[in-house]
């Protein structure tokens, strides 16, 4: 369940919900909205006696909240959550962010030319990763912590903030010092353990769905994220595994309204890895946005058939501006 708290509820107030919350045994999460403060209460709250806190001063109402994701669910938070990459790059706003770069880190000079490039293009934070999970144990892996350096670098050059993978609980600290924002990959999108020790970090996690998940899955499972301290979430489709070949994996953009009925957190869609293809990029871009999402990650390569990884899905910077125009028309009209 979720206490609402008045408008005007005072801070004594609010910490004396906690308490009674804490007396009930159960776990409490204080969610500071513009408008409204509202504690969430976390734990098997079937038996308690929600007359208490409706009486408690400084209450409005208490809403039971059906869904197994407490601090997710859109009847915690009365607006909806904005997140902000770096200085510049805010994710559920009225803009339409684009994250953009290459699958891989593959040296100094390359990211440094993608970074100018995918901000001329109009993009608003570089994306790419220094740490990469492989199928193939054989294939290039990253430059590990070499790479952060150099997205630092390019960060350094061109004002991008920087959205990179982390693989391991035990990198993120590593992570944390050149990272903007965290990318958690959709193979490890239920390693638990990663989950909460990103939940454990004040910068955003763009948190992608797992292949497998479904959207009620993937929401529980923000929720480690989320009951470790970290508010800042971005969710992420990516595409998810079905009978269909003709693409990589089925990207859901169906899913991306679903979301946002479901939950407060803004939604971003991959294209790239959603279609393995860079001619399906653009138009799911447009399809994306139209369907009402924050945002986008894309792979952007200034030679596809040449990189490291996931050349076949990576879109060129001519393509990238050229579609740009398209995408913040789009969103001005879907946002209306
Ligand atoms: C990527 O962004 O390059 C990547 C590996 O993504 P995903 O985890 O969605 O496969
Ligand atoms: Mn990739």
């Amino acid at each position: 369940m979720i206490v609402v708290m008045q408008a005007d509820a005072t801070k004594k107030q609010v910490e004396h919900v906690v308490y009674l919350v804490q007396e009930m045994g159960l776990k409490d999460h204080v969610i500071v909205g513009t408008d409204l403060t509202v504690v969430a209460v976390i734990g098997d709250d079937r038996r308690v006696d929600t007359g208490t806190l409706e009486r408690a001063s400084g209450v409005d109402r208490v809403v039971p909240i059906l869904a197994p994701y407490k601090i997710a669910a859109r009847e915690a938070k009365e607006d909806r959550t904005q997140v902000k990459i770096g200085p510049d790059c805010l994710v559920g706003g009225r803009q339409v962010p684009v994250i953009a770069g290459p699958c891989s880190v593959e040296g100094e000079q390359a990211i440094l030319d993608m970074a100018q490039q995918v901000k001329d293009a109009g993009a608003t934070a570089l994306r790419g990763g220094a740490f990469k999970p492989r199928t193939n144990p054989y294939s290039f892996q990253g430059f590990g912590e070499d790479g952060l350096k150099m997205l630092a670098a390019a960060r350094e050059m061109t004002g991008l903030a920087v959205v990179t993978e982390v693989l391991t609980p035990s990198e993120v600290d590593l992570v944390e010092k050149y990272a903007d924002c965290f990318q958690i990959g959709t193979r490890n999108a239920q390693n638990f353990k990663l989950l909460e020790a990103v939940g454990k970090s004040t910068k955003p996690v763009l948190y992608k769905r797992g292949m497998s998940m479904t959207i009620d899955e993937y929401l529980q499972a923000t929720e480690y994220v989320l009951a470790s301290g970290n508010p800042n979430v971005i969710l992420c489709e990516r595409g998810i595994r079905t009978f269909e070949d003709h693409t990589r994996n089925t990207l859901s953009i169906s899913a991306v309204p679903e979301l946002h009925h479901r939950s407060h957190l803004p939604v971003v869609v991959d294209p790239s890895q959603g279609t393995g293809y860079a001619r399906l990029v653009p138009p799911m871009c447009r399809a994306a946005v139209a369907g009402g999402a924050d945002g986008l990650i894309i792979e952007v390569h200034g030679d596809p058939e040449h990189a490291m990884t996931d050349g076949a899905q990576s879109i060129t910077p001519a393509v990238l501006a050229e579609i740009m125009p398209s995408l913040s028309a789009i969103g001005e009209l879907v946002r209306q």
